[in-house]
């Protein structure tokens, strides 16, 4: 048995292991590398996509799934596994990807098409046999709906699990992560190995106390949302802050994508938490509440950017690098009446970074499509919606296992696989 890492080694973004065992080529993830991450290109891989035989999902984000259609492309035709809600979500992630890729619509469309006749669903918990005694088990990895780790049971060379991307606890509409019996061998996501998130358990208020200071003035709240879980989050949120009646203001979710992604969980409400669930069988559905309101053609974004708040904007990209809330930023940015929230990671060297740098500086400013925008809207940054498990969660899982295995991390940075190493007591050396 050999495990080779492809991508996602040593960063976050760019995921993809591949397992050799009984003659059988497995990847695990095939996922975009974003920003400066690095990208080994499939021509150099020890294996040529056409003989790979299968490819794990761990769940639908773009830097564990973006390069699936250019392994189909250069020849795989292997079967594509993975959880119910992952298959479901793979298309809208996919067609809003390909929009940025050199495919043209038609090979686009007929690559979706190949990918949706690959793939297949599972149940969570449920073992299967796949070829030459190798075994697979899904399990909850509580990072997004459908998000799961993956357990191989190899005949004569035990047992291996790739933990994917884990979620941290009481997320919203998620169960949390269940935790493998045991294993030999662990491929661990670390990306924050050397983080601990605050509490989440008061988020809903606060989320409420700050949407409700940034409405008193009558402006605009422009939250910046990954189209994906985030999104469902903090529609989940919302409904509870508007659903008690102190205050309400109509919100717009002015996202094709995210509406697609929302229109998909909505539709799986089996694999939501118990609390959710509640809600709905109590007749209030979890993310859809009075004075939500879909924004889908391009004319109505365009009229919503030229009218007056009060409202609440959720838009896409997640880090103002496109998207939607680039023209909501342009036109309300300079507005004192206006409010931006962030709830993610921005990442240096984007717009979203530095509007969260530069606000409340005299004469902050920032560059957006070569525009200088003065900032002089409310910047609000609100910690505690990290869809990974941090340190503690992550050793928790380990521990919660019968055994300790060979961990091998991964998805990290160097400080945060260091920092989670030691955590682990791995002893991983400076340059690991
Ligand atoms: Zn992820």
């Amino acid at each position: 048995m050999k495990i080779v890492h492809l991508g996602g080694e040593k960063t976050v973004t760019g995921s993809c292991h591949l397992l050799q065992v009984n003659g059988l080529n497995i990847l695990v993830d095939c996922g975009l590398a974003q920003g400066r991450d690095h990208l080994l290109p499939m021509d150099c891989w020890p294996v040529k996509p056409a003989d790979v035989d299968f490819l794990f999902l761990t769940h639908a984000h773009i830097d564990h799934v973006g390069r699936v259609p250019e392994l189909v492309q250069k020849g795989f035709r292997g079967e594509i596994l993975t959880t119910h809600a992952t298959k479901a979500l793979l298309e809208p992630m996919l067609k809003d990807a390909a929009g940025f890729s050199h495919l043209t619509e038609l090979e686009s469309v007929g690559l979706l098409t190949v990918i949706d006749r690959l793939s297949w669903g599972f149940e969570y918990g449920q073992s299967f046999d796949l070829d030459r005694g190798v075994r697979f088990t899904l399990g909850r990895a509580g990072h997004i709906l459908g998000s799961c780790w993956i357990q191989l049971d190899l005949s004569g060379e035990g047992r291996v699990v790739f933990s994917g991307d884990l979620g941290a606890e009481h997320t919203p509409l998620l169960c949390d992560p269940d935790v493998p019996e045991g294993c030999d061998v662990l491929v661990m996501e670390a990306t924050y190995g050397d983080r601990v998130h605050g509490d989440r358990k008061d988020r809903k208020m606060r989320l409420g106390q700050v949407l409700q200071k940034a409405l008193a003035d009558g402006g605009k709240v422009l939250i910046p949302a990954f189209a994906l879980g985030r999104t469902q989050e903090l529609l989940y949120e919302m409904d509870r802050v508007f659903g008690k009646g102190d205050f309400r203001v109509p919100v717009f979710l002015d996202s094709p994508l995210g509406l697609e992604i929302t229109k998909v969980y909505s539709s799986l409400s089996q694999y939501w938490d118990q609390e959710a669930r509640g809600h709905l069988s109590r007749g209030d559905h979890p993310i859809d509440f009075d004075g939500l309101y879909a924004v889908r053609r391009h004319s109505d974004h365009m009229d919503l950017q030229r009218t007056d708040g009060p409202m609440v904007i959720l838009a896409g990209s997640g880090m103002c690098t496109g998207g939607r809330i680039v023209n909501h930023i342009r036109e309300g940015i300079e507005k004192p009446e206006n409010d931006m929230l962030f709830v993610g990671y921005q990442v240096p060297g984007t717009p979203g970074r530095d509007i969260l740098t530069y606000c409340g500086k005299p004469g902050g400013y920032v560059m957006l499509e070569g525009e200088r925008l003065a900032i002089r809207a409310g910047v609000h940054l609100m910690a505690g919606y990290s869809a990974h498990a941090d340190r503690n969660g992550l050793v928790a899982w380990v521990n919660a296992m019968v055994g300790r295995p060979r961990i091998k991390l991964v998805h990290g940075d160097g400080q945060a696989r260091r920092a989670l190493g030691e955590a682990l007591e791995l002893g991983i050396r400076r340059d690991g």
